[in-house]
């Protein structure tokens, strides 16, 4: 009778623990705590271009709403005038179409130039790229290089570690309101605005889309950065329907670089077996996604090219030809022609 009890309770127990233990997979599998990325800063060909690009970006953003066409501003959202200023220009309501075709434009734009050469959109040109490059200026200013951030993080709090983070802090939500002050000026005359603003005359929307979206801006550029693009971002999840074998896409080149492994820069690699890649991880550090691109193509990749000029850097020390992480096609990774797709055959 005891063995029986005692059989029974341990079933129970088993079938608890195996329940909990299920519990704790499914637990494991749907949510995995964030490891925080301390990109590295990268130079080289696309970390120019990016740079442009930011600048570009940014100055048309935050000075577009200052320029001005005869007696008002050049473009602006009059919503309760039901009024459009672009330039010389003037949409009503009725010229809704207008937009509708623009906006069916830049979708069609948008497809055509992923189908044909990958993630542009979101390694160059996405806002959250944009601002999130420039909210990692700011840190990298203000707490230093990788290896520093990291220190820092690490350390116990003391006076210097609280002063550099609000210094940080601090910078980030200044810009973060002045994105947000920006952004209303497209829809209320910013020159008025600004007016109000140091009045303290400014209205309770107003006041209320300044804060929401300089608040949206600093929560995703200084706090969620890659998660936006990995959890929130629908475009990410859809975009690779429109990927084909002739897409271009950034890969490292499994055929040239392995077997991977470190070796003197004297040595010839052929002789010890080895492939071009030293694993020397720079690709990895340098990403802001925080993934391996040499684990082959992933979703979260952002097509940004960092691990490209990190990898050429890499090579170009060693001597090497560079491109080991490149823009390429599937089918030029298989020694095939453009257009050769086994499963239209
Ligand atoms: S940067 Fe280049 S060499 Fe270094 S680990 Fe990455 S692929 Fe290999
Ligand atoms: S894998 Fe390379 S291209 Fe993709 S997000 Fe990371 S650094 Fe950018």
């Amino acid at each position: 009778m005891e063995t029986e009890s005692l059989a029974k309770s341990d079933y129970r127990t088993t079938s608890q623990v195996a329940k909990h233990s299920r519990h704790e997979d499914l637990e494991q599998a749907l949510y995995e705590k964030r490891q925080k990325i301390y990109p590295r800063q990268v130079h080289g060909l696309f970390a120019r271009l990016r740079l442009s690009g930011v600048v570009v970006l940014m100055g048309m953003y935050y000075l577009t709403p200052w320029l001005m066409w005869d007696d008002r501003q050049a473009i602006l959202f009059d919503l309760p005038g039901r009024k459009f200023y672009i330039f010389g220009l003037i949409f009503w309501p009725q010229d809704l179409i207008y937009l509708s075709a623009l906006l069916i434009l830049a979708a069609l734009s948008l497809f055509f130039f992923t189908a044909l050469a990958g993630r542009l959109w979101c390694g160059y040109a996405c806002p959250q790229t944009v601002w999130t490059e420039v909210f990692l200026w700011i840190e990298r200013k203000i707490e230093g290089d990788r290896m520093r951030q990291i220190k820092l993080d690490k350390a116990p709090w003391n006076g210097r570690k609280l002063a550099i983070k609000g210094a940080k802090h601090g910078a980030w939500i200044a810009l973060s309101l002045w994105t947000g002050y920006t952004f209303v000026g497209y829809f209320t005359p910013i020159r008025d605005l600004g007016e109000s603003l140091l009045t303290l005359g400014l209205g309770p929307w107003e006041t209320f889309w300044v804060f929401f979206y300089g608040f949206a801006t600093y929560g995703n550029a200084g706090w969620l950065r890659e998660q936006v693009c990995i959890y929130m971002c629908p475009y990410a999840r859809f975009q690779s329907a429109m990927f084909d074998k002739d897409t271009l896409i950034i890969s490292y080149d499994t055929a040239r670089g392995e077997p991977r492994g470190s070796r003197k820069r004297s040595v010839d690699p052929r002789q010890l077996g080895l492939g071009d890649c030293i694993d020397c991880t720079m690709c990895v550090q340098v990403c802001p996604t925080g993934i391996d691109i040499r684990k082959g193509l992933q979703y979260q990749c952002i097509g940004c090219a960092a691990c490209v000029d990190a990898c050429d850097d890499v090579m170009d020390r060693l001597g090497y030809e560079p491109g080991l992480v490149r823009y390429t096609t599937e089918n030029a990774l298989d020694g095939k022609a453009a257009h050769e797709n086994p499963a239209r055959a």
